[in-house]
């Protein structure tokens, strides 16, 4: 069991160019990377030099609205950074992108809220998945990836990327994406501009229980059905039985994602150790035991540093 490097895909945050002062704090959210819309190209330079090929894109607006229509808006930072890196690197470099409301509506949720009772309403936010889907496959992405757990995503985005001729554009499903502690990181940083807002959101009404191994695999075996591309179980670490399980079970290639809870556990005891080489070390213990359960592909953050060790130590 071996590990390259063309078995990464590399989450990137883009944020407009408006924001260009906007301060991460990766003592919350830890070291995600992360550029301004029209500054991408120099970051996704770097990462093919390191021989990264699959990035996928995470946006934030300039702002959010109650009906997080920023996610399907052509000069969205998604969507130009797209365009840029199309036009910079062609074919060189697969994009994935990120197609959810969470970054751009006021509460956070998935989906968009039924004003009357507050609840997500599946049939109304499946409308605005299928716009930023196409969005994103009109500004060149060559596969786009649903993260909301809508019932019918994969069915809706499918007919709506056919009809609009985008045929040719894959999708990667979010299709086990389990209502995780785990996710806290990344909130802290995409929701950081809105001191208001509690980050402890209650998503469980439309992601996996993860006390349900069986639901899991239905889902997996619905997006299948419904024409996902590839399938995705997230989180990964403390899921590895079910990735196991799956692998065994599919003939698509299975992703996972290990997320930012996940990752800032290994950062932040390696920086409580001192020890600055063990977390490129335990980074790769890490991700060879995910591909050795059985994933074909592992999202998951990274620093240019440890890429470069990585190349390095596979060269
Ligand atoms: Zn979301």
């Amino acid at each position: 069991m071996s590990l390259t490097v063309s078995d990464l895909i590399i989450p990137i945050l883009v944020y407009p160019r408006s924001l260009k002062h906007f301060i991460f704090d990766t003592q919350k959210g830890g070291p995600i990377l992360a550029s301004s819309d029209d500054g991408i190209c120099s970051l996704v330079f770097d990462l093919i030099n390191n021989g990264i090929t699959d990035i996928l894109l995470f946006g934030l607006p300039c702002k959010r609205d109650e009906g997080g229509t920023a996610a399907a808006d052509k000069s969205g930072a998604v969507q130009v950074a797209t365009r840029k890196i199309k036009r910079d690197f062609g074919s060189t470099v697969n994009v994935i992108t990120d197609v959810c409301v969470c970054q751009y509506n006021f509460s956070g949720h998935c989906g968009i809220s039924d004003n009357s009772n507050g609840n997500v309403d599946n049939f109304k936010s499946l409308a605005l998945l299928e716009k930023i889907a196409t969005s994103h496959a009109d500004s060149g992405a060559d596969c786009v990836a649903p993260s909301s757990m809508m019932d019918g995503q994969v069915d809706s985005i499918r007919q709506a990327l056919d009809s609009y001729g985008f045929g040719a554009v894959k999708i990667m499903s979010y299709s086990a994406k389990h209502a995780s502690s785990l996710y806290g990181p990344f909130r802290s940083v995409a929701f950081a501009r809105n001191n208001s807002q509690d980050l402890a959101f209650d998503k469980s009404a439309y992601q996996l229980p993860y006390s349900n191994r069986r639901e899991a695999i239905r889902e997996i075996e619905h997006d299948i059905s419904e024409g996902a591309n590839m399938v995705m179980i997230k989180p990964t670490l403390w899921y590895l039985d079910l990735v196991y399980e799956v692998k065994k079970m599919i003939d698509v290639p299975l992703v996972v994602q290990v997320v930012s809870g996940e990752y800032l556990m290994l950062w932040k005891g390696e920086r409580v150790r001192g020890d600055n080489l063990g977390i490129f070390n335990e980074l790769f213990e890490t991700l060879i035991s995910v591909k050795r359960a059985g994933s074909d592909r592992v999202i998951t953050y990274i620093t240019m540093d440890f890429l470069k060790h990585l190349a390095k130590s596979l060269s």
